[in-house]
């Protein structure tokens, strides 16, 4: 990175560890490009489920992946909307059924193409904060902040009712949820390509204790540290 380059921020960790608020926050605080990967995974699924193709038929999602568009839009209330082909799906992705979908579908080696492909080419000129599952491993192998959050079963189950809830969807019970992230987790982590999984080099952070203030503080020290670094180097 030159000192007049912007850094690019790796986010990664499984489900309900506080990565899209994290995430968001920090782009916030640095004035970067917010992008939310696990959100084109999950519209992939949600084209998929909307087109009647089978989530483990490759060959058809891959497809779907491919001729899909996917943008981000401001939302009115600072948030981020997902457009897919143009509308606004973002409540439609967050469905408990297109967690599970999105988890299955993003397996397959040829739609994580389609999506890497996409995310690097949103992430070329730095100044981006990226939150996903394999963007320090794999999308941005060399990406100056790596930082993977970690959080216990319970408190990420919690988190997903709270927000499941706020946004007006259907929230399963506490065992269910526990359940899903488990197995989303185990898939997640044990996929072929690029599995979940922190870099050599990410500082590993566990949020169960900690404010998402305190959370953002840290990630946002570190990338000041590695600007620091640039310029002086
Ligand atoms: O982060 P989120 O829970 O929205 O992601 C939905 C699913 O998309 C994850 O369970 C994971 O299987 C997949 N995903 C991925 N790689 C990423 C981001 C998300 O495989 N970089």
């Amino acid at each position: 990175m030159s000192a007049q380059q912007r850094p690019i921020v790796a986010i990664d960790g499984p489900a309900g560890a506080g990565k899209s608020t994290v995430a968001k926050a920090v782009s916030e605080r640095l004035g970067y490009v917010y992008v939310d990967t696990g959100a084109m995974y999950r519209a992939v699924a949600l084209g998929c489920i909307r087109r009647g193709v089978e989530i483990e038929d490759e060959q058809a999602a891959s497809e779907i992946a491919a001729g899909i568009g996917i943008e981000f839009a401001p939302a009115d209330n600072g948030g981020q909307l997902t457009l897919m082909d143009g509308v606004d799906v973002s409540r439609a992705i967050r469905e408990h059924e297109v967690s599970d979908a999105a988890s299955r579908v993003s397996a397959h080696p040829r739609v994580r193409e389609q999506m890497v492909a996409r995310q690097r080419e949103m992430g070329q000129c730095g100044g981006v904060v990226m939150e996903g599952r394999d963007i320090q491993t794999n999308v941005f192998p060399d990406a100056e902040v790596k930082v993977y959050l970690r959080a216990s079963i319970e408190e990420r189950a919690r988190r997903r009712a709270r927000d499941l809830r706020e946004r007006g969807l259907d929230v399963p019970s506490r065992e269910e949820l526990e359940r899903s992230i488990a197995e989303r987790d185990e898939r997640d982590a044990t996929r072929g390509t690029a599995p979940m999984a922190a870099a050599d080099d990410a500082v590993i952070i566990d949020t169960d204790d900690l404010t998402i203030e305190q959370v953002v503080e840290t990630v946002v020290v570190l990338v000041r540290q590695r600007q620091g670094e640039a310029s002086d180097g």
